[in-house]
């Protein structure tokens, strides 16, 4: 199929697409594929370009290599004629006869069908996708697998993902030799990668020394000419996927130079001219670095310090299916033909795939955008339409109003065909949603929330939006969850939509807490920007911060603020207490590490330390301090010191002290207490930090740091409130409670607001524990006190029969956070008793825990029954199902039945939970059934419930076709490794799983080219194993084949796999005595 479609010749990339998904269907043998596919791929390549390669070349070269190769090409256009021979000959490689050729038909064809094949899978490897498709995936997740046993541990993943990235990058450098006839720039003026580079963050990340020693050290643009104004004009051609741009940029030149560096990639700049008194210089050249991004102007005249000049540049770029820069994104028309949308997405370095800019956030400017655009398409960016003008051909221009001073990457502009619902906010915004035709209705919920959320932070920040619109956009085909673009707002569709029959109630306050987080961000990110990347998580920490602020005040009923814990804190502190943990603020330089820093660490442990110092200094001062670093730096930029500044002139509280020790050292604490009776009415505290460790030990040197803690402490006499508060900046500390009688309990740490875990005397635990089973304690503090304890446990510091013991006494709990916080880390216990013949025992222990709960609520929701407990009422269904509760399982099969029937739909909050039911014992019936079922829907959501419920099914045979299912054409791309990871978490597809893995590792990286969905498959596929030999297994198979980007996750799971061991070793004898015992 392969080979006769590349001998016929491709023409577009949509065939190539379409070849894309007929491979797929057909499950061809990879391998054999991929040898034919080079041998033509070389005919093409020859073909096309008149290409002579030496025969070395052509048998070693696979595709991608191939594609990344004849990429740059693209950009030689310009640049002189001796680099050139210089580069081919130095890396053996063909040349084009003729680079004038270079950018025909047929050049534009060859690239976009291989980029169909490769590009796709490449996008992937975008780490903001990675935390926000993660985010989903959790709480999804959570309700549909056997245990929900995702560990929170995968940031530091993205250390591979980004090799992967350099590796691509390091190939397409190729294009410029540096050295000796690359003449150095000369104005240029280094700056450093951040404001400050604190030292013992240096010295605590040694790993990412390393890394960035092995490279060329990154320099950021020069800034002896900056831009002050672009006038921006685009046409994209949605046929051919290609643009065409020009822009008019009002440059400064503050330093006398004869050269001008910009950022541009995959884009060829087709003219220059600067103008300055009166007179036009063209560049002698133009010298592109694929390695740093630029392309360099180099003029035969000196430009004069102090001139404004205007650079005209006109350029060409590929509308390419990367989902990065200015990108095509599919969809289908009502007669299901099949079209193309034209979009951007340019945090956190790709403005500069769009159009040559400096594209640094630092590098602010003003933008005029005009779009070129079929007369019938949808045109938007970020500011109104201004002037509308008809023009030749059936297309239009579209001028839009000049924005304010931003960043580039920032600026959005989308082009394709949608229906909107409108709505205006009561402080006069127009707010507007985009959907797919047909699907306006999808949009309603995202506009209430939207125009509700406008004046919310208007007053909270006491700044006024700053633009007079605000669009919300569904696109198709988007990495990322949503991103914040100023007045432009782009989101992955399931982000969006709320279609009422078939969108569950935690997909909506999941689209709740995004619409508040993107918008959020056109005040902290938008208005203020951060400097440099290293201060990322002052955009993404405190966006995830305040998007529960939001929906708060939206939705108190959500009681989003208990979620957060289970949502963020939690999920950060597991993260964090890995070795390969990083610091919150990180020296980062090259694109390929901004892109590593887009991680739970910036977004988690950045809301988390922001909730911790909201604590610290209180509310009022918090939002004092916030409107006075929003209006002090509003259109500027600023550091990690800016806000603490702020902060600390608005709460007279040393701010900077207390949070230094939390953003600059990677880990955090545990705070072990014990307490003694000194008076009838005075009890003693005493108080150790160190730094929590997951395996237990003690930390290494040079990883132990001296944490500045608040300290909160409640008692029985209060236990809302709060008794005493300090700071704890020593290794020990001693203070004594007032008031306090000998009975009364202690709880440290109260509403779990503080970033550090807590270890009681067993004395303090035992006066604790009738408090959880009356529910005197606060729920945020029942799901503390559990969660601790099972961190405890894995560490050593607790058996694991106590922690059940521990678990017994929430049997009559109510809350359903503390019901995820204990279901969670039944999760992982979950794990290690499927290595042991226990799981019947477990199942009973399961059974008995949850049944009184789910007596409660039943089936049918009542009248007006509260959103928690709608979201319970799923957990514990689903977790009875999984416990093997036949009351349970024989009732969703009904419900089922009448669902498929058409009798009764199934609410989609109970969805999940039936689909498990049913998969859970079914037979090939059911398998189909449920394919038919995910056949039958167009809503995204629905998709990935069906899909990722298949792993759920007890028969090997079944397992093994969802995992081809996953592979298929059927599944795309960017969601079939979470099909995949449910089959590998399912302890009865886990074997088979990584056999599969093993066989086809080869076939796998092909198709995914490393990066980060191979990371994650990797990772599920081997950390729920819990013995040596296993542990040695993985280690030697990936000795003997390397995945190059994957060590780091192997490594870490090979970690795992071992703590996994010695918690089974520990506790297997007291955990079977206790589980029969207690049956
Ligand atoms: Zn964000």
């Amino acid at each position: 199929m392969y080979k006769n479609a590349l001998k016929g010749g491709i023409r577009t990339a949509k065939q190539a697409w379409k070849l894309k998904n007929e491979f797929g269907k057909l499950n061809l043998d990879l391998a054999k594929a991929n040898s034919d596919f080079q041998e033509h791929l070389c005919e093409a390549a020859r073909l096309i370009h008149n290409f002579s390669p030496p025969p070395a070349a052509a048998t070693t070269l696979n595709p991608v290599s191939l594609l990344l190769k004849t990429n740059p090409s693209d950009n030689r256009r310009h640049s002189d004629e001796h680099t050139r021979r210089k580069v081919v000959a130095s890396h053996n490689r063909w040349t084009p006869n003729n680079s004038r050729r270079l950018l025909t038909p047929d050049k534009t064809a060859f690239n976009a069908c291989f980029r169909a094949e490769t590009g796709h899978l490449n996008a992937l490897i975008s780490s903001k996708q990675f935390v926000k498709v993660q985010k989903q995936f959790y709480r999804d997740f959570s309700s549909v697998s056997l245990g929900a046993p995702l560990k929170n541990s995968d940031a530091p993943l993205l250390g591979d993902l980004c090799s992967q990235y350099r590796a691509i990058l390091a190939h397409t450098s190729a294009d410029v030799i540096p050295g000796e006839n690359h003449p150095q720039h000369q104005c240029q003026q280094r700056r450093g990668i951040h404001s400050q580079k604190p030292q013992q963050v240096l010295k605590e990340d040694q790993h990412h020394q390393r890394k960035m020693a092995q490279k060329a050290e990154f320099e950021r643009l020069p800034t002896n000419v900056v831009p002050r104004h672009y006038e921006l004009i685009l046409q994209p051609d949605l046929k051919a996927f290609t643009f065409t741009g020009k822009t008019i940029v009002q440059v400064h030149v503050k330093e006398p130079t004869s050269q001008i560096t910009l950022n541009a990639l995959d884009i060829t700049i087709d003219s220059a001219e600067l103008q300055f008194e009166c007179s036009k210089f063209q560049p002698e050249k133009i010298v592109y670095s694929a390695e740093n991004e630029t392309a360099t102007l180099e003029f035969t005249k000196e430009i004069p310090a102090e001139t404004a000049g205007v650079l005209y540049m006109t350029f060409t770029g590929e509308l390419n299916d990367k989902m990065k820069g200015f990108y095509r994104s599919k969809y289908f028309t009502a007669e299901g033909e099949e079209r193309y949308a034209g979009v951007t997405q340019f945090e956190a370095t790709d403005a500069r795939r769009c159009f040559p800019c400096w594209d640094e956030p630092a590098i602010k400017a003003t933008f005029d955008i005009t779009l070129v655009v079929p007369k019938d398409r949808v045109a938007l960016s970020n500011m109104p339409v201004l002037k509308e003008d008809p023009l030749p051909n059936g297309l239009r221009r579209v001028r839009f109003d000049r924005t304010p001073v931003m960043s580039t990457y920032l600026v959005a502009v989308v082009v394709g065909e949608y229906d909107y619902v409108e709505g205006k906010s009561e402080d006069g915004v127009l707010v507007r949603v985009f959907t797919p035709v047909g699907k306006r209705e999808q949009g309603t919920f995202a506009l209430e929330v939207a125009t509700k959320v406008l004046p919310y932070y208007k007053d909270y920040f006491n700044i006024a939006y700053p633009l007079p619109k605000m669009d919300l956009i569904a696109i198709s085909d988007f990495s990322a969850g949503a991103m914040e673009n100023w007045g432009l707002v782009t989101y992955r569709e399931t982000f969006v939509l709320v279609d009422p029959k078939n969108t569950s109630l935690m997909r909506k306050q999941s689209i709740a807490l995004t619409v508040g987080h993107e918008i959020a961000h056109q005040w902290f990110g938008n208005l203020v920007t951060m400097e440099w990347w290293t201060h990322l998580w002052l955009n993404e920490g405190y966006a995830s911060f305040v998007e529960f602020l939001c929906v708060h005040h939206l939705f108190p009923e959500y009681d989003i603020w208990t979620q957060f814990v289970t949502d963020m804190y939690t999920r950060a502190l597991e993260l964090d207490s890995l070795k390969n943990s990083h610091p919150i603020e990180v020296p980062v330089g090259h694109p390929s590490e901004i892109d590593e820093i887009f991680d739970e660490i910036s977004y988690n442990k950045g809301a988390s330390v922001i909730r911790m110092l909201h604590d610290y200094i209180g509310e009022d001062d918090f939002r004092k301090g916030m409107n006075l670093y929003l209006t002090r730096h509003q259109y500027g930029n600023t550091c990690t010191e800016d806000l603490w500044t702020a902060l600390q002139e608005a709460s007279s509280k040393k701010v900077a002290d207390v949070m230094s020790s939390w953003t600059q050292h990677k880990g955090f604490p545990v705070v072990s207490v014990e307490s003694e009776q000194k008076e009838p009415k005075q009890r003693l505290l005493r108080l150790r930090q160190c730094k929590f460790t997951a395996d237990g030990s003690t930390a290494e040197q040079g990883d132990d740091c001296l944490w500045v803690v608040p300290v909160s402490v409640s008692t029985s006499k209060n236990p809302t409130g709060i008794a005493k508060t300090f700071l704890l900046d020593k290794p020990y500390m001693e203070v004594v409670l007032e008031n306090v009688e000998e009975d009364d309990w202690i709880k440290i740490n109260p509403g779990t607001v503080g970033y550090y875990r807590t270890r009681y005397s067993p004395e303090m635990l035992e006066q604790l524990m009738p408090a959880v089973e009356k529910m005197e304690l606060p729920p945020l503090d029942r799901l503390g006190l559990i969660d601790d304890m099972f961190a405890m446990v894995q560490a050593g510091h607790a058996g694991t029969a106590e922690v059940l013991a521990l678990v017994d006494s929430y049997r009559n709990e109510t809350n359903y956070t503390v019901w995820t916080a204990i279901t969670n880390s039944l999760t992982n216990l979950h794990i290690l008793i499927s290595h042991t013949d226990l799981m019947d025992d477990f199942h009973r222990f399961g059974r008995c825990l949850y049944e009184p709960v789910a007596a409660r609520l039943g089936w049918e929701p009542r009248d007006g029954e509260n959103h928690l407990d709608t979201l319970l009422r799923s957990l514990v269904l689903t977790r009875l199902v999984s416990f093997r509760s036949e009351e349970v399982i024989e009732m969703a099969r009904n419900r089922f039945r009448s669902h498929v029937n058409g009798t009764s739909l199934l609410p989609a909050d109970l969805r999940t939970t039936c689909y498990k039911a049913v998969l859970q014992d079914g037979d090939e019936a059911i398998f189909e059934e449920m394919l038919n079922l995910y056949r039958a829907t167009d809503l995204h959501e629905e998709q990935d419930r069906i899909s990722r419920a298949l792993g759920c099914s007890g028969d090997v045979k079944l397992l093994r076709r969802v995992i081809d299912f996953a592979m298929s054409g059927e599944v795309r791309a960017q969601d079939s490794v979470f099909v995949i990871v449910a089959v590998a978490i399912n302890p009865k597809g886990r074997d088979m799983a990584w056999e599969f893995f093993k066989e086809n590792n080869k076939q796998l990286l092909e198709r995914y080219q490393g990066g980060f969905l191979l990371s994650r498959l990797i990772k599920y596929l081997i950390e729920n194993f819990a013995s040596e030999e296993r542990a040695k297994e993985v280690e030697d198979f990936f000795q003997a084949n390397p995945i190059p980007g994957t060590e780091r996750t192997v490594s870490q799971a090979v970690e795992t796999i071992r703590l996994n061991a010695a918690w089974l070793l520990r506790d297997q004898l007291q955990l079977t005595t206790y589980l029969r015992e207690s049956n």
